[in-house]
């Protein structure tokens, strides 16, 4: 390991929580060391700050003639230019606020046109590989670069040609590997076989600029509580016309523009052909309110210092655990292949559970464990294969799981430092 410390070139930002004492079990306490950004990060400061301010203001919104009503119902709608300049969307894209990822990519799985086929790798998320459930889905088996990534896509795109409409669902960074997908190609290749394209931008817009008419995506989802917005609000944002011509998502109040009842003694409904047809019920005001002053507050600090900045963390965590005996770090695409603030890793001789656990008991750092909601992926990084239907993994004593940390604009370097520092220990001590 190399002894000199990591220095940072660029401040992180102030987030909620960096302040948090725990106790450890060998004695004492420190503060708490979030390395678990990929999961929920910290809220910002500043997007807190924002909420707080506005919270006085909150008003039911689009349900009310008073003036707080009509306030609320502007900031919430200025919020989808808010996001929609975030995400680089092109003039016409939607907006819908959501629950999460999860949510927006199941919302577009219940707009889907007859007959759609979707293409997914197996590499990504659950929420992404599991909501296509009315859809004749082929999966596509990890590759191991992003060139291959994109042959493998379009060889499954010309052989199943020809075909009505398609999708095509990809991650920008894997919530395992943090590892970069190359959007902008799979996108050309999805649209040049005449399908379209949805971006799990879940792992990617915390730590990239996303750039919607840039890379031709069709639609891209994110959820808030990644992006430093802990309100339980996400979004899926693109084009309107699929949206526009399904069914609404969900039934009820503000999807419908007009509810009578018909001849027959039953009621007949004229939807919104707007955003408003996704969004029944009353929306999560808060929570649009915090996507779009994380957002600002990103946009404001600049990407390039956000990169920079994480880009020096990550090399500060890969040499720190590059020669600590039995460290594995899990990687498709190779050691050096660009990649976000996440990271995964296993360690010889030591269950993945058990050693998240002493980071946390020993160290006071928070680190998740476990397949992170992408089983498939997870076997193949382990295995190299992907098991017997029905088998859980290896026999023979092979980490089942892995260990994940992850880090972000908020980082201070000493969480970085105690976490490499933490695993040499772990590692040369206490096996
Ligand atoms: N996609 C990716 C790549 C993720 O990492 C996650 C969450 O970890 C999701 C989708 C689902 O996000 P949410 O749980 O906010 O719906």
């Amino acid at each position: 390991m190399s002894a000199c410390p990591v220095v940072t070139t660029v401040e992180p930002l102030p987030v909620l929580g960096h302040d948090v004492r725990v106790p450890l079990v060998t004695g004492g306490e420190v503060t708490y060391a979030a390395l678990d950004y990929a999961a929920s990060a910290p809220a910002l400061r500043r997007v807190w700050d924002d909420v707080a301010a506005y919270a006085p203001y909150y008003g039911s919104v689009h349900r009310g003639a008073g003036y707080l009503s009509q306030l609320s119902t502007d900031l919430f709608e200025g919020c989808r230019a808010t996001v929609a300049g975030f995400l680089g969307c092109r003039e016409g894209d939607q907006v819908v606020f959501t629950r999460s990822t999860t949510d927006s990519l199941n919302l577009l799985a219940s707009v889907l046109p007859a007959g759609c086929r979707v293409f997914v790798f197996e590499t990504e998320h659950h929420a992404a590989l599991l909501p296509w459930r009315d859809a004749e889905v082929t999966y596509l088996d990890a590759p191991r670069s992003p060139a291959e990534a994109v042959e493998t896509l379009e060889r499954a795109l010309a052989d199943r040609e020809p075909y009505g409409p398609a999708l095509v669902c990809v991650t920008g960074a894997s919530n395992v590997t943090g590892e970069l997908w190359p959007v902008r190609e799979l996108a050309a290749a999805a649209h040049a076989h005449g399908a379209r394209i949805v971006l799990d931008a879940a792992q990617l817009a915390p730590h990239h600029p996303v750039d919607v008419a840039g890379w031709d995506v069709d639609w891209v989802a994110f959820s808030g509580h990644k992006l430093y917005a802990p309100f339980g609000a996400g979004v899926l944002a693109g084009q309107a016309d699929w949206l526009r011509e399904a069914e609404p998502y969900l039934a009820g109040g503000g999807a419908s523009r007009r509810v009578a009842r018909d001849a027959e003694g039953g009621v007949e409904v004229e939807w919104h052909d707007t955003v408003a047809r996704h969004e029944a019920g009353s929306p999560n005001v808060i929570g649009a309110y915090a996507i779009a002053a994380a957002c600002k507050a990103l946009q404001e600090t600049g990407f390039d210092r956000l990169v920079e900045r994480e880009r020096e963390l990550i090399a500060r965590v890969r040499a720190g655990l590059a020669d600590v005996p039995g460290v594995r770090v899990l990687s498709l695409f190779g050691a050096d292949a660009p990649r976000v603030g996440v990271l995964s890793f296993v360690v010889d001789g030591w269950n993945s559970s058990h050693f998240a656990a002493a980071l946390s008991a020993e160290y006071g750092i928070g680190v998740r464990d476990g397949l992170f909601c992408a089983h498939p992926l997870v076997r193949v990084l382990l295995d190299g294969d992907r098991g017997a239907p029905g088998e859980c993994g290896p026999s023979d004593g092979r980490s089942l799981n892995a260990i994940r940390v992850s880090f972000g604009a908020g980082t201070p370097d000493e969480h970085v430092e105690r976490f490499v520092r933490a695993v040499r220990e772990l590692v040369t001590e206490g096996a």
